[in-house]
């Protein structure tokens, strides 16, 4: 997305004939990007600009209208100045908001420029989110926001990649919950969707910031452990399956029902060649968990170790 951005940058910069181009990128989740194509533009030169024209550029976040300021003089990073600039506050109907400066040093901005600044890049701006949040919606999991099966394949052939380059290693958690079948035939499909929903939110709170979840499969999740020991993997798988245990699921009668899921691990390089071997691992170790009663979390180390494959 960034890199799609970045040309709506150098495209707007080109269009208007500026010097250098500026995008504060404002998340929905209130995380911010600075993306700029002059590496003498950098965040204390906006911070500079924001104290030059602290009312202007407060304004236009918030009117949405464009400014323009010719011979404001703001100091760059090797001494010299910008002193002419244009800006305008962007919003996508996906929730994102933008902010793109167009900068110059000696040529001022014409009230032509800022009309074609202002068409091109609203445009430009909503077509370029329409497709991030198209490309999204093809790499998420409808039910549950988590990744898919299809982004999960491609993250775990890149991780054993990096695993082989760095020499580090990474585990592979299958969660497949217990007696799924029985729990949808008595309670109803929906409820069924409910608890994955749930559990999808429950295995995202109890992982690391680097851990990639995905749902696998129809009531199996999958989560990748990159730079873990044997230690870390289990300690999550752990955690995971005591926080499903312990989570009241509501059913509709307003009664509440316990849940609880197996999972398998498997860890590359240690127990595996590559990617399927790694998965069909995992998923050995997960039949191991259900053949031993369900509602544990069993190592395809720890069951090779005890001779119990
Ligand atoms: P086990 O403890 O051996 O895993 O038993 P299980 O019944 O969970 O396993 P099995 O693989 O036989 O059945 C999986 C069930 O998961 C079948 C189906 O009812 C349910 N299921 C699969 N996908 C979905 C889904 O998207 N929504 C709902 N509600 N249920 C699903
Ligand atoms: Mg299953
Ligand atoms: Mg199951």
């Amino acid at each position: 997305f960034e890199a799609i951005l970045r040309k709506l940058i150098e495209k707007t910069r080109d269009l208007m004939k500026s010097e250098a181009g500026v995008i504060i990128l404002f998340r929905p989740d209130r995380t911010k990007s600075f993306l700029s194509t002059d590496k003498l533009i950098d965040e204390q030169f906006i911070k500079d600009m924001l104290s030059v024209d602290s009312g202007g550029l407060a304004r236009i976040i918030a009117e949405q209208k464009p400014i323009r300021n010719n011979n404001v003089p703001i100091p760059l990073s090797n001494g010299n100045e910008i002193s002419n600039f244009i800006a305008l506050s962007l919003h996508s109907t996906t929730d994102l908001q933008c902010l793109l400066i167009m900068l110059n040093r000696d040529a001022g901005f014409s009230r032509e420029d800022e009309d074609s600044f202002l068409n091109f890049a609203f445009q430009a701006f909503q077509t370029i989110s329409l497709q991030s949040e198209l490309a999204k919606l093809a790499t998420t999991d409808g039910l549950t926001g988590l990744h898919n099966h299809r982004v999960f394949q491609d993250r775990l052939s890149e991780e054993i990649l990096r695993a082989e380059r760095y020499k580090s290693k990474l585990f592979l958690l299958i969660i497949d919950i217990d007696h799924f079948k029985s729990f949808n035939d008595a309670c109803g499909h929906q409820t069924g969707d409910g608890v994955l929903k749930a559990i999808a939110r429950i295995i995202k709170g109890n992982i690391r910031k680097v851990d990639f979840p995905a749902r696998y499969g129809g009531e199996e999740f999958v989560v990748i452990l990159p730079e873990s020991d044997r230690g870390d993997a289990h300690k999550v798988a752990e955690r995971i399956r005591e926080a499903v245990m312990t989570y009241p699921f509501y059913l509709n009668d307003g009664s509440k029902a316990v849940l609880t899921v197996s999972i398998g691990g498997s860890c590359f390089p240690e127990d595996a060649t590559g990617k399927e071997d790694l998965i069909r691992k995992a998923d050995k170790a997960l039949y191991y968990a259900k053949n031993q009663g369900r509602n544990r979390v069993s190592l395809y180390m720890d069951i090779l170790e005890h001779g119990k494959l």
